[in-house]
């Protein structure tokens, strides 16, 4: 019997896996990671996202081992490395689950088809999301753009139960084609290692997000409705680099929730679907992190960089002005927005009120273009994602789906005063707070709002 091969990719798990369930049930499988940086329109990861994707493949090794099944991970383009491997092998099935970017459906159907002609079994699987973006639509047939009504008709659906583990005794255990060391792909961080802070915080792989799946649940749930918001507390369950890399899926949070919801659990399943409404985005906007979706953004008259940038491409960030390093590296003078920056630094997160803080500064405040701070987010989060991220930076900006509106700015004082009452936040990431060697504050926050509101309006007037 031919063996079969799965194709992993934002799936990093065995539990929950529609494809691995595809292939041990059609024969002996062999598992695939391809670390494609050279096909057309795919996104490099950043710097804390290798990071997490070394360590997660070392687990998904580990755990595909337990079930006799080979991890070949492979560096290059997906499309003539799986051709290169499945006729290695002499595969008779290549199964993957769904990604939802444009640039990765192009490459997926190209191998599809490849596959198909070739004579090989090829399905692939939803699994990375609670709804397939093509299906959920208005009543016009059209994409949502409205968070609401999107939420009531995704929510509204059976999601179907995780899938178990599969047994043992499905791995191939013949001749493998050859493979690359996971070290020679030097995901990790050489001299200097800035990743110790991210070891402190993080265990990824899906052992350890069952494991804080469970004591979000247990412990936190409950109270999440208030304590979402306090960066002091651990109000927040910290699931999102595990939903990002596939450890954990999304039908096995929504069902960890059970079926009698509180309203905490009802708020916290809604932020599930943020990130679905995300992705929602994603997938009929594959430019999300490089166009404002609402057009006349691209008129704003931003401080940095100068002239406009609506045409699909990052500003660079190498001549951005002082004030953009001093937002990166916390020491605008504004604790709230400092602490946040450091914490992101440290331990590749942010907390999402902080993040809301800190976008709102970089964008309002200092009047540079959202998508510098986007790349920052992108190169430094754990939990880095190419749906989520553009999408809440385009919510801050004013410029995205349903969005925050623009004259809508953030006071950092103000939050810092009702979400850190005690100072634990900032006493803990800033030390110095208080002391002379803080910063002085890099801006005025009353005429920099006054100068937003100002070039907004400007924008509105233009035709
Ligand atoms: P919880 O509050 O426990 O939420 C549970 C899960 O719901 C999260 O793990 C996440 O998967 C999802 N979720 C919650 N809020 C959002 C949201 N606003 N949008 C999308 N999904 C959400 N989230 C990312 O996963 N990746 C990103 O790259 C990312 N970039 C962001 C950039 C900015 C400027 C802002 C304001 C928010 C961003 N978020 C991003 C959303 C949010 O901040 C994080 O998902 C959240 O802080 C993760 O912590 P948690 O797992 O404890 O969240």
């Amino acid at each position: 019997m031919k063996p079969s091969i799965v194709w992993f990719r934002d799936d990093l798990r065995v539990a929950d896996n529609p494809a691995l369930r595809a292939a041990v049930d059609d024969g002996a499988a062999v598992a695939l990671y391809v670390l494609d940086e050279e096909s057309e329109g795919l996104r490099p990861h950043g710097g804390a996202s290798r990071w997490w994707l070394h360590h997660s493949l070392v687990s998904l090794r580990d755990d595909l081992a337990a079930l006799g099944i080979p991890l070949l991970l492979r560096r290059g383009d997906a499309a003539s490395v799986v051709q290169k491997t499945t006729t290695a092998l002499g595969a008779g099935g290549l199964y993957w689950n769904r990604r939802y970017g444009a640039a990765e459906r192009t490459v997926d159907a190209g191998i599809k088809a490849w596959a198909g002609e070739a004579g090989l079994h090829v399905a692939s699987f939803q699994a990375s999301l609670l709804h397939e973006p093509w299906e959920v639509t208005t009543k016009t047939g059209g994409q949502y753009k409205v968070f609401t009504p999107f939420w009531r008709t995704v929510s509204a659906q059976d999601f179907r139960e995780p899938l178990a583990v599969p047994e043992k005794g499905h791995g191939f255990t013949g001749k493998l084609p050859a493979y690359d060391e996971l070290d020679s792909w030097n995901l990790l961080p050489g001299k200097p290692d800035w990743s110790g802070g991210l070891a402190e915080m993080w265990t990824p792989g899906a052992a350890a997000g069952h494991k804080r799946l469970a004591a979000f649940v247990a412990d936190g749930l409950s109270n999440y409705s208030e304590g979402r918001n306090r960066p002091d507390t651990d109000g927040s369950s910290c699931l999102s680099p595990y939903l990002r890399w596939g450890e954990l899926s999304p039908f096995e949070v929504w069902h960890a929730l059970g079926s009698k919801r509180s309203e905490s659990a009802g708020i916290f399943a809604s932020e599930l679907g943020w990130r679905e409404f995300c992705w929602h985005q994603y997938f009929h906007n594959p430019n999300l992190a490089t166009a404002n979706l609402r057009p006349e953004f691209d008129r704003f008259p931003w401080a940095w960089p100068g002239s406009n940038n609506g045409n699909g491409k990052h500003p660079g960030h190498e001549s951005a002005p002082e004030e953009f390093r001093a937002w990166q590296q916390g020491r605008t003078g504004f604790p709230m927005v400092d602490a946040g920056q450091r914490q992101l630094w440290h331990s590749g997160w942010m907390h999402n009120r902080v993040r809301m803080v800190a976008a709102s500064f970089l964008v309002k405040n200092l009047g540079i273009h959202w998508q510098l701070g986007e790349q920052w987010f992108w190169d430094t989060l754990v939990d880095a994602d190419p749906a989520s991220n553009p999408a809440n930076w385009q919510w801050v900006a004013g410029s995205g789906a349903d969005a925050s509106p623009f004259f809508r700015i953030f006071n950092p004082e103000a939050q810092r005063v009702k979400f850190d009452p005690q100072g634990k936040y900032i006493a803990h990431w800033i030390p110095e707070f208080g002391t002379p060697e803080y910063p002085e504050e890099i801006v005025d926050l009353k005429t920099t709002r006054a100068e937003a509101l100002e070039a907004y309006k400007e924008m509105r007037e233009v035709h």
